[in-house]
């Protein structure tokens, strides 16, 4: 048995654990990292990454495909298109291989030790690791817990067989012919999407009355357009309710209570993820809950000295650059330097087509909160750009202060409005007013003209409409 002691031990190398790791390294902070799987973690892994990937190859083929019907209005035709989704996984694999590699070389580069081998509790501040070499023990003085999260399994609808989870659909290198999604929330629309623009015959089950039912309605309505355009069949106020005898169809209590039968070859359950909080021992430390998450303070800390715990152990919003951001701030306290959580927003993307992007406040949660806004929306039908790459549906929304126009929320529905989140983040964690964001040269022809627009037209005098 070996024995090593640090001064900060992380375990989990996803976005929060490595993120906290490499600027504890820079920071010259003596760091550890144990990482069971691969490092990058469900982002790098199974989720953030090659979903987009996926994504991406399935808009081009969608794409090709449209002109290969006749369909498209550039003039352009082709013809016979094919996909072979075993390529395409091959390829979403380089790409996480690259990028285990870059994350592991951006470890080494910060000096961090890196332990590969799953972590277990022997105390607060003492972990035993199994590696391929034997049992490893590593003593810290501050621990950071960033175990992660993992999909949530429906006890009637257990994973195996044809129920699989958003890890199984990342690497199938067959097209189920009928996909059937139980749950229409960020992983089913962009998944379920993704594979009817393959080919896939797609049918979301929704429990809650609207898909993506985190998001308000007048930002859903051009997902739930383009889904009907795609013959994605959505069928919301309804509930699964197992597998039928045969395991080649799902049942389902719709709206009116009646019992469905939905042919699938594969049933895609994406109803949540729920906190990796079954490390070994980690019960038996004092750490006090918060529903199925780690409770953490403005710094992070659990309810132990010494212990942290950051990205989707400690809750919502679960996000990459959450975890991120949580892990920065974590290794700079545990460094010495005087740190606390002082974000204004973190921004959400759903990469559905179009995409949808909110930060901040929507006017609903605004008003909610008891203040008064006014608000402002530019169409992309207005927008120069958006026509000419076909992409008019959707529009930027600007949610201000009533008294002072200082932003509270910036939300946009639209293709590829995934890259204005800089900007929507920035103005609202600058404390902008709208004035400033219409004050703005913005770039022409762009979309981002949108935002200027949308913050003229909440000050009553936007140009373009
Ligand atoms: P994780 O990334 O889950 O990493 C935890 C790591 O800890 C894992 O590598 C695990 O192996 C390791 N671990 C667990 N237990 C132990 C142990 N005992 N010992 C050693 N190691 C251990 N978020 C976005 O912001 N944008 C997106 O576009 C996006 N898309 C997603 C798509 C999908 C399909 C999925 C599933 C998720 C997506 N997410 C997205 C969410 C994002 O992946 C998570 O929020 C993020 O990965 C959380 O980071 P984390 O560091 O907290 O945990
Ligand atoms: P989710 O919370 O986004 O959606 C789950 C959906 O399932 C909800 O709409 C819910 O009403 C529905 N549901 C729950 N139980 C059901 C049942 N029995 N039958 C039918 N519907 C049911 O969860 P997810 O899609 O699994 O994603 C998990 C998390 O991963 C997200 O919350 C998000 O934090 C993260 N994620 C983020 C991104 C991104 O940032 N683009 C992408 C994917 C995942």
């Amino acid at each position: 048995m070996k024995e090593i002691s640090c001064k900060l031990l992380v375990i989990g190398a996803g976005p929060g654990g490595y993120v906290c790791a490499i600027r504890a390294g820079q920071l010259g902070v003596d760091t550890v990292i144990v990482e069971a799987g691969k490092p990058g973690g469900t982002c790098l892994n199974v989720g953030c990454i090659p979903s987009k990937a996926l994504i991406h190859a399935a808009e081009e083929y969608e794409k090709i495909r449209h002109m290969a019907d006749g369909r498209s209005p550039l003039g352009i035709s082709l013809q016979g298109p094919s996909v072979d989704l075993a390529a395409t996984i091959a390829w979403k694999d380089g790409i996480v291989g690259r990028l285990n590699s870059g994350v592991s070389g951006l470890l080494r580069k910060a000096r961090v030790k890196i332990v590969q081998g799953r972590a277990a509790f022997r105390d607060g501040k003492t972990v035993e690791v199994q590696t391929e070499t034997g049992m490893q023990v590593i003593r810290a003085e501050m621990v950071v817990i960033a175990t992660g999260s993992k999909p949530v399994e429906l006890p009637f609808l257990p994973f195996g067989g044809p129920v699989i989870s958003s890890t199984e659909a990342l690497s199938l290198t067959s097209l189920p012919k009928k996909l059937v999604v139980v749950g229409g929330g960020y992983i089913g629309l962009e998944l379920g999407t993704a594979f009817a623009k393959l080919g896939s015959e797609v049918t979301i089950v929704e429990a809650a009355a609207q898909v993506l039912p985190q998001y308000d309605g007048e930002l859903v309505r051009p997902v739930q357009k383009r889904l009907q355009q795609l013959g994605v069949r959505v069928m919301t106020g309804a509930k699964a309710k197992g597998l039928a005898s045969g395991g080649d169809a799902l049942l389902v209590e719709t709206s009116d209570g009646k019992e469905q039968k939905l042919a699938a070859d594969k049933i895609l359950v994406t109803v949540g993820r729920r906190p990796n909080t079954n490390m070994a021992g980690l019960d038996g430390l004092d750490l006090d809950r918060s529903g199925p998450f780690l409770r953490i303070d403005d710094q992070c800390r659990t309810s132990m000295r010494g212990v942290f715990a950051i990205g989707d152990i400690t809750g919502e919003p679960m996000l990459a650059h959450r975890a991120m951001a949580q892990g920065e701030m974590v290794a700079e306290i545990a460094s010495g330097l005087k740190r606390g959580w002082d974000k204004r927003c973190i921004p959400a993307v759903c990469f559905t087509d179009p995409e949808i992007l909110s930060a901040g406040l929507s006017p609903d949660e605004a008003r909610r909160n008891g203040v008064e806004v006014r608000v402002g929306q530019f169409p992309f039908s207005a927008n120069g750009r958006a026509m000419t790459v076909l992409a008019e549906d959707g529009f930027v929304r600007v949610v201000a202060r009533a008294d002072n126009n200082v932003v509270l929320g910036l939300q946009a529905v639209g293709a590829g409005v995934s890259e204005l989140a800089s900007a929507f983040a920035l103005a609202i964690e600058m404390g902008a007013r709208v004035e400033d964001i219409a004050a703005t040269v913005h770039a022409h022809p762009t979309r981002g003209e949108g935002l200027q627009e949308a913050a003229l037209k909440t000050l009553g005098h936007a140009l373009h409409i």
